[in-house]
């Protein structure tokens, strides 16, 4: 249930009530606004509970929560939440765009993306160094080979890294490196990794499981938030349908419907959504008009020579043009961009 306290009600009666709520064993979480405190509250709800505070001095009003989702919800915590990766802030009103290549393959063609990507704009590098592929006998990745070329990178560029963690076991080694971790679409469900990366300090990036619901996605932020961690960034990277005409459906009415629902940003992957290179760009002005708070694009200088996902990856020229093309998408929706004018 949420606690609206009356406008202006004074700390003391807040207090009061947050002191009564812990005696009755409930978690709290507090959203001090400017002129109201909304008190968050956890656990089992007994009606003589809600009687009793809402009875208490200060206290307007007990709205009970019908959502599932309490800690990733808007319901008592109505402002937008940003999420800060190093020096770029996620969810204000500039879009991030997050790129780079599928998996890092060496040193010399991860800087070569690098390079591209921070000319035409990106804010963030990404690059998988731990490779979950549908086939075992697909590229695994580099793993910790693939984390220090990332290191290498961000010294070259300045970018902040984002890479997938795919086993509990790797966060510890992932978080010496990464900027922010990612969790992979396959993943979205490991309810043991999202427990362990709540116990993480690093923003997270949490991709929407091929076939999960928006609310089963909202449930995964949710074990990420509950245990500590509430720097979580959403990633919409299309869906399992029927349709084979593209790699996955890429559902960009999640974009409203989460920010409808959560406080948390949102960001849409047109790589993995598509999975062609052509569909890419427009699906991306698409998703900034649509809300979103930035995007995730693959790029590679040789696409046709990628280890993975190389029809998907768009080379730098069209990386550039996209850049320049969705500056105009956000100045139009009112966001702004900081993608070179001209590149
Ligand atoms: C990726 O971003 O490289 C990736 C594997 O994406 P997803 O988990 O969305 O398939
Ligand atoms: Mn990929």
């Amino acid at each position: 249930m949420i606690i609206v306290m009356e406008r202006n009600a004074s700390a003391q009666l807040v207090d009061a009530v947050t002191d009564r709520l812990k005696q009755l064993g409930f978690d709290i979480h507090l959203s001090v606004g400017v002129e109201r405190t909304i008190i968050g509250v956890i656990g089992e709800k007994r009606p003589e509970y809600v009687e009793q505070l809402a009875a208490m001095t200060g206290v307007e009003s007990i709205v009970p929560i019908l959502r599932p989702f309490k800690l990733a919800g808007r319901e008592f915590h109505p402002e937008p939440t940003t999420v800060q990766v190093g020096d770029i802030t996620i969810g204000g009103d500039e879009i991030v765009v997050m790129a780079g290549p599928c998996a890092v393959e060496s040193e010399e063609q991860l800087l070569a993306a690098a390079k591209e990507i921070k000319a035409a704009g990106a804010q963030i590098l990404r690059g998988g160094a731990f490779k979950p592929r549908t086939s075992p006998y697909s590229f695994q990745g580099l793993e910790e080979e693939g984390l220090r070329i990332l290191v290498r990178a961000r010294e070259e560029t300045g970018l902040p890294i984002v890479t997938e963690v795919v086993n509990p076991r790797d966060i510890e080694l992932v978080e010496k490196y990464a900027d922010m971790l990612q969790v992979g679409a396959r993943n979205m469900q490991n309810f043991t990794l999202l427990r362990e990366i709540g116990q993480s300090q690093k923003p997270v990036l949490l991709k929407r499981g091929l076939a999960a619901t928006v609310e089963e996605w909202l449930m995964a932020a949710e074990y990420i938030i509950s245990g500590g961690n509430s720097n979580v960034v959403l990633c919409e990277r299309g869906i399992r349908t029927y349709e084979t005409g593209t790699r996955n459906t890429l559902d960009l009415s999640a974009v409203p419907a989460v920010k409808h629902y959560s406080h948390l940003p949102i960001i849409v992957d047109p790589s993995h959504g598509t999975g062609r290179w052509r569909y890419v760009k427009p699906m991306a002005k698409a998703s900034i008009a649509a809300g979103a708070d930035g995007l995730m694009i693959e790029v590679h200088c040789q696409p046709e020579e990628a280890l993975s996902d190389g029809p998907q990856s768009l080379k730098p020229e069209n990386f550039r043009q996209l850049m320049l093309e969705i500056k105009a998408v956000a100045e139009a929706v009112g966001r702004k961009s900081t993608a070179p004018m001209v590149v």
